[in-house]
């Protein structure tokens, strides 16, 4: 037997004797995740004792440093414990901007300090965090951002407005690309980590075209933020925009794979030959999306892939989520627009489609990723 196979019955054991079987059931939609944070309300005990459980063994985390509040493992124990977790269907523990974005900008760009400080709240989920880099004047052209911190000696003084900050109502910290110089348009920004319990942080919720309100619009006026809390060196915060924003766009990429319930077909099962033809094909591409994905997802870890190989899987996997909540659409006919019964749990169906309608917008437009292909991964003249 191989280490790795020794792993894997280790592994299973362990997911056997401690995965609630509540947590083992298909998730129901967004209410399902565990966010964690200092006002989070767990679902249930299971949600609670799944989340302890895999924070204990840095399983929330399982390819982070030890030291870090992770689970140690090299990419191949990393790949056994998920396809262990699927087997099972194992919910996941966390879910989280700390984990999915802050985190791998700090283990690349923090201190030694704010890596043992903040990565262990993250592994945890005692943090929850928010992300603030779109203004009102500043979506794809992100570096054209106004939101400043002044140096007052002792700390930054922050004022400005962000939006579209999902979560901001709910998460406890915020990372944060603040101006701190103007004498360069991307040399001139700072990327900054405070707390939204600071005196003149509020925020405003926003009403989406689904009846819910996932962000915000998020002010603050004369926020103090303590020196020690700017990640990587002033002025130079763009490097590390750049970096977790790669990270983003890994993560939304994963929409393409349409979650454990298989393929379109064996769900919807359409007599309408038109459309079955249209679920075949749709089916085709996720194959080829799940093919390469995996692929992507190895080497992005591995740090080998190309630098704009994230925005090439966000476009793909995102195009490919709309594509795939318009078939639901199509298949369940006029039932598919119902919105407040039980039957249609709510409709969910509806309210899943129009939230898909973001997925080509949220952590950069497919028209902003296509850009960057088409400049870094074609060498076509500049976007
Ligand atoms: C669901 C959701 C969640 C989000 N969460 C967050 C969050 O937590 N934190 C955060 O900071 N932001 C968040 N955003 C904001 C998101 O990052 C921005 O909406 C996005 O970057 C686009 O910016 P914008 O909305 O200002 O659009 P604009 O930049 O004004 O773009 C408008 C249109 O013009 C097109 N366009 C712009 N420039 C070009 C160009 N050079 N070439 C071709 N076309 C162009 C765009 O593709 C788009 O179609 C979220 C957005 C959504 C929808």
């Amino acid at each position: 037997m191989t280490d790795l196979d020794a792993f894997r019955s280790d592994t299973r054991a362990w997911l056997e004797a401690n995965c609630p079987p509540e947590m083992r059931q298909s998730m129901r939609g967004e209410k399902d995740l565990c966010w964690g944070g200092r006002n989070w309300t767990f679902q249930s005990d299971a949600q609670r004792q799944w989340l302890e459980v895999m924070a204990e063994r840095g399983w929330t985390v399982p390819d982070w440093p030890k030291d870090y509040g992770g689970g140690g493992l090299s990419a191949e124990e990393t790949r056994v414990l998920k396809q262990e977790m699927a087997r099972i269907g194992a919910r996941p523990p966390l879910t989280s901007f700390g984990i999915s974005m802050l985190g791998p900008a700090l283990l690349k760009f923090g201190t030694e300090e704010q890596k043992k400080h903040y990565l262990p709240q993250i592994a945890r989920g005692e943090i929850r965090w928010c992300q603030g880099y779109s203004e009102p004047g500043a979506g794809s052209d992100l570096a054209g951002l106004q939101t400043k911190a002044e140096d007052k000696g002792d700390h930054w003084l922050v004022n400005g407005q962000k939006v579209w900050t999902s979560y901001a109502d709910k998460a406890d910290w915020i990372f944060c690309l603040v101006r701190t110089s103007t004498e360069s348009k991307h040399q001139g920004i700072s990327f900054v980590l405070f707390d939204m319990a600071t005196p003149g942080v509020s925020t405003k919720p926003i009403l989406l075209i689904s009846g819910s309100s996932p962000f915000c619009e998020t002010f603050f006026d004369d926020v103090k933020v303590p020196k020690d809390q700017v990640v990587g060196e002033v002025n130079r915060g763009w490097d590390v925009a750049k970096y977790l924003l790669g990270h983003e766009r890994e993560m939304i990429a994963g929409m393409g794979l349409g979650g454990t319930d298989g393929t379109l077909g064996s769900l919807l099962k359409p007599d309408d030959p038109f459309l079955r033809a249209e679920v075949a094909a749709f089916d085709v591409d996720a194959l080829a999306f799940a093919a390469m994905s995996e692929r992507f997802f190895e080497m992005f870890k591995a740090g080998e892939a190309h630098p704009a190989s994230p925005s090439m899987m966000k476009y793909a996997g995102t195009e490919l989520n709309k594509r795939r909540h318009e078939l639901v659409m199509a298949a369940g006919g006029s039932d598919a627009l119902e919105w407040d019964s039980e039957r249609s749990s709510e409709g969910k169906a509806a309210r899943d489609w129009l939230r898909t309608k973001a997925n080509s917008i949220e952590g950069g437009t497919s028209e902003i990723q296509l850009n960057i292909v088409a400049k870094h991964i074609l060498g076509l003249p500049g976007a």
